[in-house]
């Protein structure tokens, strides 16, 4: 259950900032990819309900669905219908932003829907020159439009994956607390590390978040302690518990902040955005 060696850096805290002398006032968004190449770990409920809480803290917030499983779309209240604007629009025939863009039920929070079309996008991407750039040039519409983006990646380190950390200046890696829950980090270290090098130079690992947690367990315990000692300080304090609210909000089409506000899952999905939102804030650059 040990992590491979160490392969990158960590960024510090974005809780905490790092605020340069070189900072600039930018109007453009910050960018959030939520990755992992593990299936089911929580990348779409923490895209989801961060979204929607940053929103409801009066955020400007976008939501990029780029997996074809779609489930941060139909989780939203949207039928994610083949031929209607999204995500494959955005990518794949490079439509403007603006086209692709729907309203859900959450003041303040717009989503690109993924369409089951998706589906073939990586292939009908694979021959274009700049096919790793393709949501880091169509989110350039994005500035001063919106505060803050959160892009739902897909369980896989293909090409969509890869756009979404081009387009990003900071990952958000959801880490379930379970036994499996180390294995293939490194080699998703190892490709945001070559992101780095390449292709985006300023992308940092922002937040770790331990999802599904479990106290009472001494292996969630264990994984929790594993992740902190090191990934350090970009580890939330706050994890997010196994909550069965969090599981339901979806079949219902809104985040849990409509569904049950008060479950320990919004609490802490409510109190990882306030964190990221104070940061936001003071954040000049
Ligand atoms: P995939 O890799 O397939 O995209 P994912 O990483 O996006 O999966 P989710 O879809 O967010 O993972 O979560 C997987 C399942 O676990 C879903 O049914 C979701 O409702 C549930 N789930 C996620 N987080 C929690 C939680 N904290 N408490 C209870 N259920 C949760
Ligand atoms: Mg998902």
């Amino acid at each position: 259950m040990r992590l491979a060696a160490a392969v990158i850096v960590p960024a510090r805290s974005i809780i905490a900032g790092d605020l340069g002398p070189n900072s600039f006032v930018t109007t453009m968004p910050r960018i959030f990819a939520v990755v992992n190449q593990k299936g089911g770990v929580g990348k779409t409920t923490t895209a989801v309900n961060l979204a929607a809480f940053l929103a409801l803290e009066g955020e400007r917030v976008l939501l990029a669905d780029i997996d074809a499983q779609a489930n941060a779309t139909s989780g939203l209240g949207i039928a994610p219908v083949e031929r209607s604007p999204g995500s494959w629009d955005l990518l794949v025939e490079t439509r403007p932003l603006a086209d692709c863009i729907r309203a859900t039920s959450v003041p303040g929070l717009d989503i690109v829907p993924a369409t089951i079309d998706l589906a073939g996008a990586e292939i009908e991407m694979a021959a274009r020159p700049g096919r790793e750039l393709a949501l880091r040039h169509a989110l350039r519409e994005a500035e001063g439009r919106y505060d803050t983006v959160l892009i739902d990646s897909p369980p896989s380190l293909g090409l969509l994956t890869l756009n979404a950390l081009a387009a990003s200046g900071e990952v958000i890696l959801p880490v379930q607390t379970e036994f499996y829950a180390l294995e293939g980090l490194s080699r998703l270290l190892q490709t945001i590390q070559l992101v780095q090098r390449g292709m985006n130079p300023s992308l940092k690992v922002g937040l770790v978040l331990l999802t599904l947690y479990d106290s009472r367990t001494r292996l969630a315990q264990q994984v929790a302690a594993e992740v902190r000692a090191y990934f350090g300080d970009v580890v939330s304090a706050t994890t997010v518990p196994r909550s069965v609210r969090l599981s339901e909000a979806p079949g219902h089409g809104v985040p849990v902040a409509l569904y049950d506000r008060t479950s320990p899952g919004a609490r802490a999905y409510s109190e990882i955005a306030r964190e990221i939102h104070r940061y936001g804030n003071t954040r000049t650059g």
